[in-house]
């Protein structure tokens, strides 16, 4: 049987995917079964930050598997341990729980938020807001904490201790002043829900009011951390500090990664026994985050920022394009039938997403210019 039907038959059927099966990959081009070669502006999904087969990264996946692949958390091992220390010195944030995915990654971040209020307020505080059109994951609780009624329908019960509030909003924010409140979850570029960068004055008062109430700030940076929008976390560029930071995606460079960040005032939070993962942490997938990371420098954002207003430039030229939305090589393109772009855009070589009914690029940080310029050319001749 060719690998469509052996999918169509024994996958199940939660992803409507497109009608190409990959085989490799190497730097921003991907070859599918009869070596077709595809430029690709998709990262899988903001996973593969420095492209395919990034050597370092190879590398370092290699050496560890073949050294140490798994110990369990009941050990010390290199690995957790640097990545951790790396990830602090590079956000001033305290300590790090790894987990193995965005989803885990945040529901760790509000369980720190709900044990932080039990432990100084006690019960009956542990609501966490978050906005509308946000995507936080897909487990019952992320789910539930995702503020899309669409992708709640047929999941009852859904848990409860969640409300949502219009995003930019801050009066909306305000007014959840019934005292049940311990914190509020938010992307800084919701991407998902349609690649929408958040205000900064918004963001900052956002602060100011978790301040004022000790409600615990999460940045959700799954998408946008890790170099994404041009600062190693969106977060970076908006000169205020999250309580706690999530991410995932980009870190692993292509291995499963999840990572809650915790400041000064929740990093003694979750004490011992209070929270686990048996993967989390894996040596493996710490020493290819690791190898990330140290590519993620100062140069390599510097490329992000103009390549993103190389971009940018390319789509304002461009008919067919109504508005430009995101941040950094986050994009948002509002057009008519993104659906069909993205089939047409296929057709001549070209992965692209979508995001609700906006079409979404999500390219390498490192995607040579070559290949960048070649893939805008196909990308606004169908967008024209
Ligand atoms: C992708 C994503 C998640 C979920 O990550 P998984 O690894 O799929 O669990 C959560 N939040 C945001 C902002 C995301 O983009």
């Amino acid at each position: 049987m060719e690998i469509r039907q052996i999918d169509a038959r024994y996958v199940a059927p939660t992803y409507r995917r497109n009608d190409i099966v990959l085989e490799r990959g190497q730097g921003s081009r991907l070859y599918d079964e009869t070596g077709k070669e595809y430029l690709d502006l998709g990262s899988g999904i903001a996973v593969n930050g420095l492209g395919m087969c990034n050597p370092a990264w190879v590398q370092a996946v290699q050496a560890q598997t073949a050294q140490l692949a798994h110990t369990s958390n009941l050990y010390y091992s290199e690995p957790c341990a640097l990545l951790a220390r790396a990830l602090c010195e590079r956000t001033g944030m305290e300590r790090v729980f790894f987990s193995n995915s965005g989803a885990e990654a945040n529901e760790c971040a509000i369980k720190c938020a709900r044990k932080y209020s039990y432990d100084r307020y006690g019960a009956g505080r542990g609501t966490v807001l978050s906005l509308r059109m946000s995507f936080h994951g897909r487990t019952i609780a992320t789910l539930t904490a995702t503020g899309q009624d669409a992708m709640h329908d047929g999941f009852d019960p859904l848990p409860g201790g969640f409300r949502y509030v219009p995003a930019d909003d801050i009066e909306a924010l305000r007014a959840e002043n019934a005292g049940d409140v311990c914190a509020v979850i938010c992307e800084l570029v919701q991407g998902e829900g349609g690649v929408r960068a958040l205000d900064p004055a918004y963001v900052r008062a956002l602060r100011a009011l978790c301040d004022e109430r000790d409600w615990i700030w999460i940045a959700d940076e799954v998408q946008t951390g890790n170099g994404r929008t041009g600062t190693l976390y969106a977060y970076q560029q908006y000169g205020v500090a999250p309580d706690v930071v999530t991410t995932a995606k980009g870190l692993g460079g292509g291995l499963p990664i999840g990572a809650t960040m915790f400041n000064a005032r929740t990093c003694g939070v979750l004490g011992a026994g209070a929270h686990g993962s048996t993967f989390g942490g894996n040596p493996i997938v710490c020493a290819g985050a690791l190898a990330v990371l140290d590519q993620i420098d100062d140069g390599l954002l510097a490329q992000v920022r103009d390549k993103a207003a190389y971009i940018r430039d390319r789509l304002a030229a461009c008919k067919g394009v109504r508005a430009i939305s995101g941040m950094g090589l986050m994009i948002g393109i509002e057009t008519d039938d993104a659906s069909a772009k993205v089939r047409a855009c296929a057709e001549r070589g070209l992965l692209v997403l979508t995001a609700k009914d906006k079409l979404r690029l999500l390219p390498a940080l490192n995607i040579p210019q070559a290949d960048l310029e070649r893939a805008m050319d196909i990308l606004t001749e169908v967008l024209a």
